[in-house]
């Protein structure tokens, strides 16, 4: 890719015709109004030596990522999972019986939502393995959950974990056969995502908007931000350590504080939710990290009475 992923998506928009009633490019899913309910559709790549490598990654952890990745963007727009569509394009180094363990992978994540593959495309591939998979859910009409409604004054949550999926891919890229019970390298094998609590969230408190950290939490916050028109303030004081293990290990010395920042703020797929809501939510396992303010799209960093600008892309350095 020439240009950076966001504005060769941005130009491929500018030159299709709009999508009419549809919510098309731009958000987590794209969105079919229906009558009670509206349609849901996401697609996600999974390209070998982009994605994941096979020398740490087993055919069954292919499989799980792959559904959890794309379930994760129907979550994201207070979905339900209705289906999935599986094609693979498969190189001669990879067997039939390689392809059933990534399907025992899948249909084991895909299993809690009550769901199955429905379909897909099966092809030969000369070089690399590459997997797509897509997936249908459905939500009450008007009631998906955008990146563009976030309001001034709604608090920014997170939902789920951050940082550990990246930091489990630091352990694997420096050690391809680390323990593969090693809680953050379960973290980036086999991201968990919360759909129970999630329910539990939506259907007591108002929800403005949600995405799913794939680029980072700073990342995808930003992309709410560039989608609402609106600007954030991130609370560095508040306590991170309820949704990330990294401030913990940190503290033994293992890491450091800096690199677990990064880790936690920029590290990408954790498959984490972050929602706004005007509301004041307090349940274990969702962080209140900071506010929806207006202005340009930026993040603005409080930390020790003290405010500053943060860069928001989604570089991690070791
Ligand atoms: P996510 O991380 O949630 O999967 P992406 O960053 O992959 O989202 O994509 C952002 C938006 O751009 C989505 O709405 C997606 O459908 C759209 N998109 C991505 N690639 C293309 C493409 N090649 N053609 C049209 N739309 C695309
Ligand atoms: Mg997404």
């Amino acid at each position: 890719m020439g240009k950076g992923e966001f504005e060769l998506i941005a130009a491929i928009r500018e030159r299709l015709p709009p999508a009419g009633d549809n919510i098309g490019i731009g958000d987590d899913c794209a969105v079919i109004p229906g009558i009670e309910y509206d349609t849901l559709i996401t697609t996600d790549i999974l390209a070998e030596k982009v994605h994941f490598l096979l020398s740490y990654y087993t055919m069954y952890d292919v499989g799980y990522k792959a559904c959890a990745v794309n379930a994760s963007d129907i979550l994201a727009m207070g979905g339900e999972v209705t289906g999935f569509f599986v094609s693979i394009a498969i190189p001669k180094q990879v067997s039939d019986s390689d392809i059933l363990e990534f399907y025992r992978g899948f249909s084991e994540c895909a299993g809690p939502f009550g769901v199955t593959v429905l379909g897909g495309d099966t092809t030969a591939s000369k070089s690399d393995l590459f997997i797509s998979v897509t997936a249908t859910g459905r939500v009450k009409h008007g009631h998906a959950l955008l990146r563009s409604t976030a309001h001034a004054g709604d608090i920014i949550y997170v939902l789920g974990r951050l940082g550990e999926s990246a930091y489990g891919l630091k352990l694997l890229s420096e050690d391809h056969a680390h323990d593969r019970k090693d809680p953050f390298v379960t973290a980036h094998l086999r991201p968990p995502l919360y759909p129970e609590l999630w329910q539990k969230i939506r259907s007591r408190y108002t929800i403005t908007s949600a995405i799913d950290v794939s680029d980072g939490f700073l990342g995808d916050l930003f992309h709410i931000l560039e989608m609402s028109g609106t600007s954030a303030e991130i609370n560095a004081d508040v306590s991170w350590s309820a949704v990330s293990s990294l401030p913990a290990l940190a503290q033994t010395g293992k890491i450091t504080s800096e690199t677990a920042r990064e880790l936690l703020w920029r590290g990408g797929e954790d498959y984490a939710l972050v929602f706004t809501s005007p509301e004041t939510i307090s349940e274990s396992g969702i962080l209140a990290a900071g506010r929806i303010v207006n202005g340009r799209p930026r993040i603005m960093l409080r930390e020790n009475g003290d405010i500053r600008e943060l860069d928001h892309r989604g570089y991690v350095h070791f």
